[in-house]
């Protein structure tokens, strides 16, 4: 019918962090459905692509980008940047260092993106499987996010646990969805 017509709304999603964090495990979890690895061939860069469905009915496909060993200051970052409505910044959750970082890769985005309601960024806590080992408190998590205007995840990549909810809230904030 007509509906199956209307084009998808396409959302970039960028997952940035520290090395080791679990950004790829991230990818490579939320890809273990109907998600193919496709060749970014403009820029030379790899994203995944996947289609969801939203409250109210509302498909889209989202374009998750991995920015893989890519570092703090490395050329490509504005590449990876450019267009994208989310920016997921992923720490691990026993390494407090990978925490601390954020505050400069923040601080690199806002050089590209200085308008702070695009894009969405959201802070994900990765490897809540290792709970007990957990050296970034929850409460600092959590004044972070808010300090920088960011939405709060935690996940386990290796688990799967709050891996497709985490994707799933982020496209609605960048929709504006409930
Ligand atoms: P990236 O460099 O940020 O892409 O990180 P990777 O995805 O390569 O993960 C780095 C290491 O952390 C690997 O050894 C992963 O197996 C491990 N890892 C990633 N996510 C998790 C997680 O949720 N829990 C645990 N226990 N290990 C994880």
């Amino acid at each position: 019918d007509s509906e199956d017509e209307t084009p998808d709304k396409k959302l970039k999603i960028v997952v940035m962090g520290d090395a080791a964090s679990g950004k790829t495990s991230l990818c490579t979890r939320y890809s273990q459905e109907q998600f193919n690895k496709q060749y970014g061939q403009t820029v030379g860069l790899d994203f995944y692509l996947k289609r969801i469905t939203l409250p109210g009915n509302v498909n889209v496909t989202l374009q998750v980008w991995d920015v893989g060993g890519q570092t703090l200051g490395g050329k490509m970052l504005d590449n990876y940047i450019y267009g994208s409505q989310a920016i997921m910044l992923v720490y691990d959750i026993t390494n407090y260092s990978s925490f601390e970082n954020l505050e400069d890769w923040f601080q690199a985005i806002r050089k590209v993106c200085p308008d702070p309601r695009s894009p969405h960024m959201a802070l994900v806590g990765n490897k809540l499987d290792l709970e007990h080992m957990r050296t970034v408190k929850q409460e600092k998590h959590q004044r972070f996010a808010q300090e920088h205007g960011m939405s709060s995840h935690f996940v386990s990549a290796k688990s799967g646990d709050s891996v497709n909810l985490t994707f799933q809230k982020v496209a609605a904030e960048i929709l504006g969805i409930k």
